[in-house]
């Protein structure tokens, strides 16, 4: 008995490219890895027949991973049909060699996500990353494009929110991978801490849990780094959900458990300090969570409109994995605030190869 086409198509293409639920909690190792399986996987399969070929291929193309935006022009990609009718993600791997380049997705007819991994040995000063126009470097993108993972970034300002809503208008689902998260209350960045164990994640619904600024809360804008994710991702329309995964430095006196009912505080990125310092008066703490719970309610402040789900995961640091990146940071130069890239250093190329 042999399996219509149309049927085995589906099948090749969910065992490719089933999400993996273990690389989604994946760890700052993770970033640069491709998440597609090796080609040894259905190299067999794939010289079965001329069908079986072209499914194979079909299949493995659906996430393209490149190295460098040359990687992307017509004379580098050996089959046609990648831009134009296989490919619906792209990962690409941001390294030095990608400086004041842009990653042209012009032709990719049916894209949909896009990965996008800082991977560079030192600090980025926003002119490395950023087009002079505020924008993530990519050129020719389509509103096909729905989906941003964006991993590795040092220092995960609000400018870096306002880049992504610069260039990504189309987005419904937003994923940001690095271990630091920037305070609302002190403006700055800085890897949060729990009381051991910290939480492995919360979920906000309608909302709830996106990051805002006590000066924005508090009616006293005075520059844009004071405002926040809040109102940097509020012009993105379609916006439904986003995913933040931060790490956790187990050695602070902030109580925060998994799940809703151990969560009074409502955190949304303040960091230990700023807790510790200013939740001492509960007068400020009432307020400031109570003006955290009722941000929902007020058409005053600037949200995504439609944004329904904010997830936040966590993973284990220890205090010498925080030591090595601020090494890191040290071994930098210029711009206060690009601070070091790579957080655990420690990451090995597992794929040299660009999956072509
Ligand atoms: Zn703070």
């Amino acid at each position: 008995m042999t399996l219509p086409t149309e049927l085995l198509r589906e099948v090749v293409l969910f065992l490719l490219n089933e999400p993996n639920l273990q690389t989604l909690q994946a760890s700052l190792e993770g970033f640069g890895v491709p998440v597609k399986p090796e080609w040894e996987i259905i190299s067999s399969f794939s010289i079965c027949s001329r069908t079986f070929r072209a499914l194979a291929l079909e299949g493995w193309f659906w996430t393209l991973r490149v190295k460098h935006p040359e990687d992307l022009v017509d004379e580098s990609l050996i089959f046609p049909e990648i831009k134009t009718s296989w490919t619906r993600e792209l990962h690409c791997v941001f390294s030095e060699t990608c400086y004041n380049v842009l990653w042209n997705i012009d032709d990719f007819k049916h894209l949909r996500k896009i990965r996008f991994d800082l991977r560079t040995s030192r600090a980025l000063n926003d002119s490395e990353l950023l087009t002079s126009d505020r924008r993530l470097p990519f050129s020719n993108l389509t509103s096909t494009i729905t989906e941003l993972d964006l991993r590795g970034s040092s220092w995960p300002s609000p400018f870096i929110t306002q880049s992504i809503s610069n260039t990504f208008p189309s987005l419904k689902t937003l994923r940001m991978r690095q271990g630091m998260i920037w305070c609302g209350l002190c403006h700055t960045c800085s890897v949060p801490q729990f009381k051991e164990p910290g939480p492995e994640f919360i979920v906000y619904s309608d909302i709830r849990g996106l990051p805002v600024s006590l000066s924005y809360l508090g009616e006293i804008y005075l520059h844009w780094l004071q405002r926040h994710y809040s109102q940097t991702l509020s012009s993105l329309s379609n916006l439904q959900s986003i995913h933040l995964t931060v790490g956790n430095l187990a050695s602070g006196e902030t109580i925060l458990r998994t799940g809703d009912s151990n969560n009074d505080i409502f955190w949304s990125g303040e960091c230990d300090s700023c807790m510790a310092l200013l939740y001492q008066d509960d007068t400020f703490r009432q307020q400031w969570v109570s003006k955290k719970q009722s941000f929902l309610d007020n058409p005053e402040f600037l949200k995504p409109p439609q944004l329904e789900k904010v997830e936040w995961v966590f993973w284990r640091l220890t205090s010498e994995d925080v030591h090595e990146y601020w090494e890191e940071i040290s071994d930098t130069e210029g711009d206060d605030e690009a601070v070091g890239q790579q957080t655990h250093g420690n990451n090995d190329e597992k794929q040299d190869e660009v999956s072509t």
